[in-house]
């Protein structure tokens, strides 16, 4: 395999659009239960995961993505003790959640080859998250797990595929129901919600099924480079309204406090996420 073509978003409105790798070495390609994946090496990217055709994560750029889905969370909820992660078997999201003082990290992914084959060929994501003794990993449907669980989390991350395959079911009303049941009070929901130049309905259809569960429904925004279109929408929900509207000036001490370094996370980039262009608030 010499080049890498992204197949096309699950939304066909992506037709006719998009973006290529050029492969300096392909590590591995499984079919497993669930869907195709590849890991493969690039030399201006580093190493990338891809599911069914679509990014999922590169070396050059996954911390964009991995640290503005867990620390916006985190410092605006301030302590958070119980976080569940649903989908993130690459183990990103998983590493900057742990790297607050969280108690218990349950992190629900329905794909156990992806666990394994991003520890052996992409450990630069987890960086040894897997083996920290708050995380407990279920090899298991997420949709299943908020369904039947009896347990409460502060924030739950929905670190997903897109709405085709497995990931389907994690952008319905029903999921977004029972994470609403498995929510302590005050507590706060994250989605993975694609890129609205591209896939606008996804982040309206999420919007429209979050409004009947959650008093405050909407998203910030993040600029991955390999999630191609411009701003990546990641959806917010709660019943506090407060949570968004914290500021600067707000988010600053607890930043400090926490005393570790990022890459594109701060709060001043925190505070400007909830800035939404008119194209893409008119979606919510
Ligand atoms: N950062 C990526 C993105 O933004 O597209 C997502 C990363 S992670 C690899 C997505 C994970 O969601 C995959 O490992 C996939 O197996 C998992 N997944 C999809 N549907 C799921 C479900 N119903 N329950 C649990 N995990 C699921």
């Amino acid at each position: 395999m010499t080049w890498f073509t992204e197949a096309l978003y699950a939304d066909p409105s992506h037709e006719g659009y998009a973006q290529t790798f050029y492969v300096s070495r392909e590590l591995v390609r499984r079919r497993t239960d669930f869907q195709e994946l590849v890991i493969f090496e690039t030399p201006h990217h580093g190493r990338v995961l891809a599911l069914d055709g679509v990014i999922q994560a590169t070396e050059k750029d996954e911390f964009v993505y991995h640290e503005m889905l867990a620390h916006v969370p985190l410092f605006a909820l301030g302590s958070a003790k119980r976080v569940l992660i649903v989908g993130g078997g690459d183990g990103g999201i998983l590493r900057e959640v742990l790297r607050h003082p969280v108690e218990q990290v349950r992190l629900v992914e329905i794909d156990g080859a992806v666990v394994e084959l991003c520890r052996e060929h992409l450990p630069f994501l987890s960086a040894g998250a897997f083996d920290d003794p708050r995380a407990r990993v279920i090899i298991g449907d997420g949709i299943r797990f908020v369904a039947e669980s009896m347990e409460t989390f502060d924030l739950i991350v929905v670190d997903s595929t897109d709405p085709a395959g497995p990931g389907e079911g994690l952008f319905t009303e029903a999921f977004y129901g029972d994470c609403k049941k498995r929510l302590a009070p005050g507590g706060l929901v994250v989605t993975q919600n694609g890129v609205p130049h591209f896939q606008p309905q996804e982040l309206a259809r999420s919007g429209r099924r979050l409004k009947p569960h959650f008093a405050d429904v909407g998203c910030y925004l993040a600029v991955v480079p390999t999630y191609v279109g411009g701003f990546m929408a990641l959806g917010w929900a709660t019943d506090d309204v407060g949570l968004r509207r914290l500021t600067e000036a707000d988010l600053a001490p607890r930043f400090a406090r926490a005393g570790f370094e990022t890459r594109y996370y701060s709060p001043a980039v925190h505070a400007a996420a909830f800035a939404l262009p008119p194209f893409i608030a008119a979606l919510l």
